[in-house]
């Protein structure tokens, strides 16, 4: 659980950040064999250093398995100098066998989760996953689809230099 009891204010968010297609050049087809070696895309860490320096918290939400995927995941995030990665939520077994139903259900029973849990912090979704992010959305949260190096400098234009401003 993470608790911040910080008052909300411009450019402090709890980013919840998706990894395959997301901050890594999976694309839209989830490969085995490239988990281990996948590129990252630098500009996400870039941006996400960004978030976090203004105040933010990140939290990677990924539909990789956590048997299988979890320590080669955070092996990754940190041989890459992901920042935040020591708060990352995998798919378990409780959600049964990973379906793309499944897996729609678990992120948004997650981001439900980590909303309550933060209730001072706005929410920030970043997916290359429409489905996740129109469902997220229609319940009232903000979110950015990322699918690319030119999505995350995007993002830093609209979020973090409109708050820098003030
Ligand atoms: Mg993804």
């Amino acid at each position: 659980m993470i608790v911040n009891m910080q008052q909300p204010r411009d450019g402090n968010y709890l980013l919840i950040v998706d990894i395959d297609g997301t901050i890594n050049e999976m694309g839209q087809k989830f490969d085995h064999a490239r988990v281990r070696d996948i590129p990252p895309m630098e500009a996400a860490k870039e941006v996400l250093r960004a978030f976090l320096k203004r105040g933010s918290t990140i939290v990677y939400l990924t539909g990789r398995n956590e048997v299988e995927y979890k320590n080669e995941t955070l092996d990754w995030l940190a041989r890459h100098g992901f920042p935040g990665g020591e708060a990352v939520v995998f798919y378990s077994k409780k959600y049964g066998a990973w379906t793309w139903k499944s897996y729609i259900s678990f992120k948004l029973s997650e981001i439900a989760k980590l909303e309550r849990d933060n209730e001072n912090q706005e929410i920030l979704i970043l997916d290359d996953n429409d489905s996740i992010l129109r469902a997220a959305v229609k319940e009232g949260r903000k979110g950015f689809k990322i699918r690319s190096p030119r999505d995350w400098h995007e993002l830093k234009a609209r979020f973090i230099n409109q708050a820098s401003l003030f």
